[in-house]
């Protein structure tokens, strides 16, 4: 059986915790792995090294740790078929779009190599005689990352690329289902010339995740998982001083106009509702269906969710894998069961979906439910499988206030033809990130990503200009340089110009 160590200054580690967890292959059902799980003395120690390491690498020069970032870049997009490969093992998402996820994490490494440019400070020359104001922008310090199940290499370069590239260090808590790619991910920082102590990955449970809550010497926290988990990291962390960013669940609706390209918005709907069985924060889990559009509608997602290949990810031809344990697979049913019963119409059913050879998989087949309602628990839970609800209104206006009266806000979008009908809905939803005729609207790296209302607690979003800020504290001099040392006398005014 396979053991997975931490990361701890420099080296991997058994550390000093007893307790275990069993990784699963989420298409065979098979345990393939062992996860360590640390206890406090690991967290001290794991704590105590970064912060450590915080103090000489917050300040290296920017060329320096830019050459590090980019030999990450290099060794990151060197190892993506391996990386992909712990994915797709442990999660069960296809080999193509685990590559993907490793894209847009290779994106954010690139964003942070920019870091000279970003941390570039302002400065005014004489806001008053002989006085120039000048400001820059130092790090936090230690930092520490808890991360979801569904991006086991993307979120944690959503975050772990920009708090190193601002001088800081980083700790990372993955999740207990794909800790894997975690540990490779930290050799290639190590290869990289990243200092020991500066990218360390602890496992732990519960125990340790409050330990890294209410550390003294953790000076912030990132968060991506669920809106309960999120609000609770939220309040713990910043109850005990730190900044914090907790990104969290989401519902995101699809407004499919009768003017829009049906063909076209039932592909988009069908990959952004199956791809990776949903299992995204992005993923379209509501079709609002306008007027007329409905029926035809219903009928091109009914056609394309019966094409998808559901497999082991590993198949070539797999256009999706598995959810990512018995008791999701459960909840999905349950939930679709509940619409069923509450008189919501079945147009494609995964419930009882088997795979050949994969009987002990984690499966369910992409299912299409109509005629939904607000009421419903399919309509307000996050299911978080390959389940796609629609929900029929009579125009754009209906629509529109049924996204703002559901409490998520991470994404939507729309399909339509009509640049009006576009530009009213990017100006009146309630929404952090909006897509046009675009269905998974994730922000490049140059942006930062983020939802409103449940979705994201605290105030920054992750990565891009706004992940800089976050993972740095602002510093404004007032300086004078007088020519002569010659005193002028105390002056006990306030000063002013
Ligand atoms: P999760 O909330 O169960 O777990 C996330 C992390 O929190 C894991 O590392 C886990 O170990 C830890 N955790 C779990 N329960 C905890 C508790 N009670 N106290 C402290 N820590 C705890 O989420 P998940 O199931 O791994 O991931 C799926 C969820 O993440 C979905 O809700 C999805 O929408 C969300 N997500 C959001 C975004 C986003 O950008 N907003 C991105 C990816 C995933």
């Amino acid at each position: 059986m396979t053991i997975i160590n931490h990361f701890i200054s420099g080296a991997e580690t058994a550390g000093s915790g007893t307790g275990t967890k069993p990784v699963y292959n989420p298409a065979t059902g098979a345990v393939t792995a062992e996860l360590r799980l640390a206890n406090l003395a690991d967290l001290d120690a794991t704590v105590a090294a970064a912060k450590k390491a915080a103090a000489s690498w917050g300040d290296i020069s920017l060329a320096k740790r830019t050459a590090v970032l980019f030999k990450f870049r290099e060794l990151v997009a060197s190892h993506v078929d391996e990386l992909a490969a712990l994915i797709t093992a442990e999660h069960g998402k296809v080999l193509n779009d685990a590559k993907g996820e490793i894209g847009r994490g290779l994106e954010v490494i690139e964003f942070a190599c920019g870091i000279p440019q970003l941390l570039k400070g302002e400065y005014s020359d004489q806001v008053s005689t002989g006085i120039d104001v000048f400001s820059f922008r130092e790090p936090v310090g230690v930092v520490a990352g808890i991360t979801p199940f569904n991006f086991p290499v993307m979120v944690p370069l959503w975050m772990a690329p920009m708090a190193i590239a601002t001088g800081n260090a980083f700790i990372l808590k993955p999740s207990h289902r794909v800790p894997s790619a975690a540990m490779l991910l930290a050799k290639l920082f190590q290869d990289a010339g990243l200092p020991d102590g500066v990218f360390q990955v602890l496992h732990g449970d519960r125990d340790v995740i409050s330990g890294l809550l209410t550390h003294p010497d953790v000076d912030a926290i990132s968060f991506v998982g669920s809106t309960p988990v999120a609000k609770h990291i939220l309040e713990v962390a910043t109850a005990h001083g730190k900044r914090v960013q907790a990104l969290g669940g989401a519902k995101n609706h699809a407004i499919i106009m009768p003017d829009a390209d049906l063909d076209n918005a039932a592909d988009h709907l069908a990959a952004a509702a199956f791809g990776s069985a949903g299992q995204r924060c992005m993923a379209i889990s509501v079709a609002v269906a306008v007027g007329d559009a409905a029926d035809l509608l219903v009928k091109k997602v009914e056609e394309r969710a019966l094409d998808v290949k559901v497999k082991n990810g590993t198949d070539a031809d797999a256009d999706m894998g598995p959810v990512i344990s018995p008791e999701s697979r459960e909840f999905i049913v349950k939930t679709v069961t509940e619409a069923e019963q509450a008189g919501a119409a079945m147009v494609v059913d995964g419930r009882d979906l088997v795979v050949p050879g994969h009987e002990e998989g984690f499966w369910v087949g992409p299912t299409v439910i109509d005629h939904v309602k607000t009421e419903m628990s399919a309509y307000q839970e996050e299911i978080f499988g390959p389940v796609l609800v629609v929900v029929r209104v009579e125009d754009l206006d209906e629509g529109i206030r049924l996204i703002n009266a559901n409490p998520y806000g991470n994404g939507t979008a729309i399909f339509t033809s009509s640049g009006a009908s576009a530009r009213k809905f990017q100006r009146s939803v309630d929404v952090g990130m909006i897509g046009i005729n675009v269905p998974l609207p994730v922000p490049v790296a140059y942006y930062s990503f983020g939802g409103w209302k449940a979705s994201l607690f605290g105030d920054k979003h992750i990565y891009g200009p706004e992940g800089v800020s976050f993972y740095t504290r602002g510093k404004v001099i007032t300086s004078r340089w007088p020519e002569s040392t010659h005193a002028s006398g105390a002056s006990y005014n306030f000063p002013s110009n």
